[in-house]
């Protein structure tokens, strides 16, 4: 027997990244926009001529992107909003507008872009679609009809990739001055997705893959199951076609037994994330209907167990019969994967190369296990090799290391608390700080001006000697301390001058980490990231920031200058983490690795530390009967990482977010001394969850925004510090800006800042009075 062998999507950015090279390159006006559509063409080619060379049987089309799928869907379906519609049209420009915002002064526009929100629990990000309560839907783009065609007439099998109505519609936004909820417009979006559908099965389309990875969340059944049921009635309508209805990222739970049920031709599940499902679904899913079994994890780079997804599908199969055909598929897309391992072969070591699989090898994966079904015998090799790439990676020595996890396992409760309360920590941090009150400080990042960028990469090539660089970097963190100090700041900073990125710089120091080459993923728009691959236990082999910290504070004898660490939470998130034990396990051996770095930094005379956990929040899982799970390890790391000092050592930590009222116990519950947040876009939501839950620690909600070079005036500040005041006991109050100062110029910086410290002064005088 024959089987279908293909994949859900693919990377959009090429092998080196060549659509971000096409895309900045057209916004900066040296790609025109003819070579921006031919260059996108021939990676598209490539990206299935490299599908196809592996044996995949039918390959997913209109998965491309110029910079957003979700920002696709919208936009082919006329959803648009009206602060675009001045832009032209006949192009890409009021498509990138949506994406990126547009200034251009000589025609006379300013638009900001969409709003961007997190894909589900992936690093990637997605322009949210705003609907309108008049809004109207049209046919307003045939990119997906044209990418089949392109496939088609290079010979391919192709299944075009369409975002479905109900998912668009529940991850967009009501649009300002409007009331209706998005889902509410189904019935007048239904009828374009009906055109554009019809218009595929005209140019030969069999499949259509219909991705609605909402299923995967808590759904409101009596909402959700009508909606469904009505979009997916009124698109069985076009004749000729067969829907895949596809979700991902987990399990469809409660979900399934009502989608099971839907008049599609066939369903996804993922069954690297929701092999739970899988009894349930071979259960409910009708004979009919085909069962794409997602067993190539889209998401992670390890390379997969075949024998023991081999046996899944064969369970499958069994299961199946006489009913319709199975096919072989990845969890989701592999978008969230890098392209290649092939560049990693010379920098990453032949052990390390083993364990690991990106996009390309995830296709090869796919087409071994279909193959396995049909003749076995045919890729015995492959699968020997498979079977010996993961026994290597599970009894290879370099990824245990005993003594972590015995002093993991011997932890006992005194390792999670402070040896006293908030307030008796806080008087004694008062006695011996002597801050003022509304204390002013930063967030840790200065401007990484283009000179800093230089003298790292001159390093890196070796024109700079190691201790010319360590000098350049000592003289550039005197200076921004000098001038802190001078502005009048109270708790300083050293600026971060040696750092990239906060999650590479720790990864790069800590034992359990490797570093890829060209291991980029799409995060957003053009823009690519490098996450770090946590192979083995980790651990701190030397002080990793104690050097630099005690530099800084000698560089400031009369005010504390923070010691400034990654939480474990962070760097777990923004890493590939092993599969292979439990992430909180993994968290907590980061924990010890930075508590370690915190203890030796209080020894090191650091009397102020901040442990950022950005990524707390981003981290929730995507069912609420997960939270509380979560919540309660990622908070046990924290507390793990910054409870081994003495009351007189203030622990600060910072949060990019502010809509943390799902969280904000979980945020009681750190222990911090001082939390900083990002707030000024948002102050009535940041103020409501206090007023709510209510907070008895140091808190400093941002007083202005660091996105925009936009220097906030005192009066603007002054304001809306006192309106904290409201709602924040004085001697709990700091001021300080939204998150770090990395992206911004040395000239905007000052000024802000110096405005920032005349709002605490004043407020000072005001209290006093
Ligand atoms: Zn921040």
């Amino acid at each position: 027997m024959s089987i279908k062998s293909t994949i859900l999507g693919f990377p959009r950015m090429g092998s080196d990244r060549q659509l971000k090279k096409l895309v900045e390159g057209f916004w900066s006006g040296k790609v025109t926009e003819q070579e921006l559509a031919d260059g996108s063409k021939q990676l598209r080619a490539d990206h299935w001529a490299l599908q196809a060379s592996y044996g995949l049987t039918e390959l997913p089309v209109g998965d491309f992107s110029y910079y957003d799928h979700v920002l696709d869907a919208a936009f082919a379906a006329g959803i648009i909003p009206e602060r675009y519609q001045q832009v032209d049209n006949s192009g890409t420009q009021a498509y990138f507008a949506m994406g990126r915002g547009l200034q251009n002064k000589a025609i006379g526009i300013d638009v900001p872009s969409l709003e961007m929100k997190k894909w589900f629990d992936t690093n990637y990000h997605y322009m949210v679609p705003e609907v309108a309560d008049d809004q109207t839907f049209s046919l307003h783009s045939t990119k997906v009809v044209d990418e089949f065609k392109e496939a088609q007439a290079l010979g391919y099998t192709a299944r075009p990739v369409v975002l479905g109505p109900v998912s668009l519609l529940a991850l967009s936004k009501t649009a300002k001055g409007s009331s209706t909820k998005p889902l509410e417009h189904l019935a007048k979006l239904l009828p374009v997705y009906v055109e554009l559908f019809g218009l595929l099965a005209a140019a030969g389309a069999e499949w259509v893959q219909v991705d609605e990875p909402v299923l995967s969340l808590d759904l409101d059944a009596a909402v959700y199951q009508p909606a469904f049921a009505q979009a997916y009635t009124e698109l069985a309508q076009v004749a000729g076609l067969k829907y895949l209805l596809t979700s991902y990222f987990g399990r469809l739970g409660d979900n399934l037994s009502w989608a099971a049920a839907l008049p599609v031709h066939g369903i996804h599940l993922d069954l690297v994330r929701g092999s739970a499902d899988l009894d349930d679904a071979l259960e409910l899913i009708p004979t009919d209907k085909v069962i794409s079994a997602g067993l190539i994890n889209g998401r992670n780079i390890w390379k997969a167990n075949l024998d023991k997804q081999l046996a899944t599908l064969v369970k499958i199969i069994g299961a199946r019969q006489s009913a319709a055909p199975v096919w072989v598929n990845s969890s989701c897309s592999l978008l969230h994967s890098p392209h290649s391992l092939k560049p990693e072969a010379g920098h990453l070591d032949q052990e390390t190369l083993g364990w690991l699989s990106f996009a390309e090898e995830k296709v090869e994966e796919v087409a071994i296990l279909a193959a396995a079904i049909t003749d076995r015998d045919s890729v015995a090799e492959q699968l020997q090799r498979n079977a010996a790439n993961v026994l290597s990676r599970q009894q290879s020595e370099r990824i245990t290391r005993p003594a972590v996890q015995q002093r993991l396992a011997a932890l006992d409760e005194s390792s999670y608390t402070r040896q006293a309360a908030f307030n008796v920590r806080q008087a004694v941090q008062r006695e011996t700080l002597k801050l003022p009150l509304f204390p002013t400080t930063t967030i840790g990042s200065f401007p990484q001006t283009a000179e800093v960028r230089k003298a790292r990469a001159q390093f890196r090539k070796g024109a700079l000697s190691q201790e010319e660089y360590l000098q350049f970097l000592d003289a550039e963190t005197r200076k921004c301390i000098e001038w802190q100090d001078e502005a009048g700041l109270d708790v300083l900073v050293h600026g971060e001058f040696e750092r990239t990125d906060m999650v590479e710089f720790f990864g790069e120091h800590l034992e359990g980490f490797v570093f890829t080459k060209r291991g980029w993923v799409q995060s957003y728009g053009s823009r690519c990231v490098k996450p770090p691959v946590i192979f083995g236990d980790v651990s701190r082999p030397n002080a990793m920031t104690v050097d630099v910290a005690k530099f800084a504070q000698s560089c400031s004898p009369n005010k504390p200058v923070k010691g400034m660490l990654t939480g474990p939470v962070t760097i777990l998130q923004w890493s590939f983490v092993r599969d292979d034990q439990p992430r909180s396990q993994t968290a907590g051996q980061i924990a010890l690795a930075i508590r370690d770095e915190v203890v030796d930094l209080e020894a090191a005379g650091i009397r102020v530390i901040q442990v950022d956990e950005p990524a707390i929040r981003e981290g929730l899982p995507l069912r609420k009967a997960d939270y509380e799970a979560y919540l309660k390890w990622s908070v046990d790391v924290f507390r793990l990482a910054t409870t081994g000092v003495r009351n007189e050592t203030q622990i600060h930590t910072h949060f990019c977010y502010s809509d943390f009222n799902e969280i904000f116990t979980a945020i009681k519950s750190l222990d911090a001394d001082v939390i900083t947040i990002e707030n000024s876009k948002s102050d009535l939501k940041l103020l409501g969850a206090l007023e709510v839950h209510g907070y008895a620690a140091e808190i400093g909600p941002g007083l202005y925004d660091i996105h925009s070079p936009r220097v906030p005036s005192v009066e603007e500040m002054a304001a809306r510090f006192a309106a904290l005041q409201k709602y924040i006991p004085a001697e709990n109050l700091w001021a300080n800006p939204d998150c770090g100062l990395k992206t911004r110029g040395w000239p905007e910086v000052k000024e802000s800042l110096t405005n920032l410290v005349a709002v605490a002064v004043a407020a000072r005088k005001a209290h006093a009075a």
